[in-house]
């Protein structure tokens, strides 16, 4: 590493003394580069074994990495926490601008540690850390605002990030996001809810600062390169023209789509609701995160007509990918675009994360057909799917909490199963919800196995489809060993840090040419090595906190309902658990 690359230091904020401090930490980048790496490592030291999520011991870090700045789609922020959804590892990725301002403000991590007593906001920059009172945003029924009133505010147009939180958050939803730039988010395992206890409504964080090149030239030629291949072929071209909501069609074709909770694989309602129909009828606009050139981020436009004027309506522009539509639309029976996008639009206002806020909308409304719960529970409330005013109206309960009922489902599906029932329909992994894809054992062997319980940390649905295309099925150790590789190279990109649909374009190869012209020196087998180190260190921080991958609950509906893959049996996924954990 460049002996002036800020990347080394690690600030650290106390919310409970009011204070701040600055630490380099060359050895913890030299070895680990960035990201998920350093950022495991950091929350090892400083979260104490077995605390609760929401004592304000429990630490939030944010890490970047070495290419962040430097490199096109190097645009990713990764937290790490313990989970108040899961009780074990949280961590969970976004871009927006946060990653760039946290390079360029001069820092490699951020800690946050402690908790305020009244709500405050951070406002971070090469100077150091404020302390603002947010207590005038606190309580805002909408996001949105919480975002306006901030950009308002605060300097720094342009070279900033803003995370902020809902009414989510603030409530200890335990499936609270945090939003950056309004259209990206910490979504996944609880982070806003981590907010929320240390009554940490947002950080603001500035940063323009030139980063050191090793070599001008062949930094020039990488980055070239690097730019060619993201933006001339056709690696990320999917990416840009339709986004990742191109799966809903494919996927519904080979009956790999959830839908009404997981008791179909396919949906009548999938092309009005596809990546084809999203694109053709709503497209407002297209954005990109920070040095980004791909631009994947498809916004729709919300029309909403006023009540006595036809012709007056207010316009909302809404972040859409395959996630939201299969958790917002196929999950919950919605095959109308426009009630879709009103229950994306509330998820966006309250701060959900989608995907959980979708899976446990649509166990509560088979809990209901099937008795185990009654409008006593739901507050006079029938959920139909399809229904989307039924849904917004619940969504707002999950907030409110007016029942016990809510108070539960405000803790996720699992949870609430296990006191209502429902647990072979509740369609959580690891205790966090299902993402739209039921391919087949890969998929769900995937879910559970994933250091954080994500369809992203190893594919396994795409091995499934690579599986059912060759037509020949392996061995559940083959495909346990497929997972692990996989999961161990993602752990390489989140240390640099990659946003993960540039997979393609950063090969071990340019990753470490990449690397050679700022400065670090590394070999393909280190990388490797690196990815493996990590991926076990993660486990162990699992592990500490009570995880236990051979004793997960795997629902029993993913056996019932016809899969792309065919029949599957749970003692095949128990045995690609048991792989995976023997091979780790
Ligand atoms: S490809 Fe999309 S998600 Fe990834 S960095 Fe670019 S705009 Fe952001």
């Amino acid at each position: 590493m460049l002996p002036n690359d800020p990347l080394k230091r690690v600030l650290t904020v106390d919310l409970t003394r009011r204070s701040f401090s600055v630490e380099e930490r060359t050895d913890l980048f030299k070895e680990r580069l960035g990201g998920v790496g350093a950022g495991i490592r950091l929350l090892t030291e400083e979260c104490p074994a077995g605390i609760d999520p929401f004592d304000p011991g429990n630490p939030i870090i944010f890490a970047v990495g070495p290419l962040v700045g430097h490199f096109p789609v190097a645009s990713k922020t990764v937290a790490l926490f313990k989970s108040p959804h899961t009780g074990e590892l949280g961590e969970s990725h976004a871009g927006g601008r946060s990653a760039v301002s946290i390079r360029l403000a001069g820092y490699g991590a951020i800690i946050i540690k402690g908790a305020s007593t009244m709500p405050v906001y951070l406002v971070i920059n090469e100077d150091g850390v404020f302390f603002r009172d947010a207590s005038a945003i606190w309580g805002l029924r909408s996001s949105y605002t919480v975002g306006s009133v901030l950009r308002e505010r605060e300097t720094g147009r342009g070279t900033r990030t803003i995370m902020r939180i809902g009414r989510a958050g603030e409530n200890l939803v335990t499936y609270s996001s945090v939003i950056t730039e309004t259209y990206r988010h910490f979504g996944r395992l609880g982070l806003g809810a981590l907010f929320g206890s240390k009554k940490l409504k947002a950080i603001v964080i500035e940063g323009k600062q030139s980063l050191p090149v090793a070599n001008k030239r062949t930094y020039r030629q990488v980055y070239d390169h690097l730019f060619k291949a993201a933006t001339q072929t056709p690696l990320m071209k999917k990416y840009h023209e339709l986004g990742t909501a191109m799966n809903v069609v494919p996927l519904n074709t080979i009956g790999g789509l959830p839908t009404r909770n997981l008791q179909s694989g396919t949906f009548e309602g999938a092309e009005a609701i596809s990546g084809e129909t999203m694109a053709a009828n709503y497209l407002g606009r297209r954005i990109a995160c920070a040095h980004c050139p791909v631009a994947c981020i498809h916004l729709a436009a919300l029309r909403t007509p006023y009540p006595n004027d036809p012709y007056f309506y207010k316009t909302n522009m809404l972040g859409y990918d395959h996630e939201p539509i299969f958790a917002a639309g196929s999950m919950l029976g919605i095959a109308d675009a426009p009630d879709m996008l009103r229950v994306m639009d509330e998820i966006e206002i309250l701060g959900l994360d989608v995907m959980s806020a979708g899976v446990c909308l649509a166990w509560a409304t088979e809990a209901q057909q099937q008795g185990l719960i009654t409008t006593r529970e739901t507050d006079s409330l029938q959920f139909t799917f399809g229904d989307a005013d039924a849904y917004i109206q619940a969504l707002q309960r999950i907030i409110s909490q007016p029942t016990d009922f809510y108070q539960a489902l405000a803790h996720g599906v699992d949870y609430t199963a296990q006191i209502y029932g429902g647990e072979d329909f509740a369609m959580a992994f690891g205790r966090n919800e299902m993402p739209g894809y039921h391919t087949g054992p890969g998929a769900y062997a995937g879910y559970l196995s994933g250091a954080r319980h994500s369809h992203l940390d190893n594919a396994g649905y795409s091995l499934d489809q690579k599986v059912i295309k060759a037509g020949e099925k392996p061995d559940a150790k083959t495909l346990a060993l497929q997972l692990l590789e996989e999961e161990r190279w993602r752990q390489v990109l989140a240390s640099l840090v990659i946003c993960l649909f540039a997979r393609g374009v950063y090969s071990p190869e340019l990753s470490c040419e990449a690397l050679e012209t700022i400065g670090i020196s590394c070999s393909e087998t280190g990388l490797e090595e690196l990815g493996t180190a990590i991926l076990r260190e993660k486990y162990a921080f699992k592990q500490r906190e009570g995880f236990d991958l051979t004793q997960s609950r795997i629902p029993r509906r993913i056996f019932e309902t016809a899969a792309p893959w065919g029949p599957f049996e749970e003692t095949y996924v128990r045995e690609i658990l048991n792989q995976y954990a023997q091979n780790l």
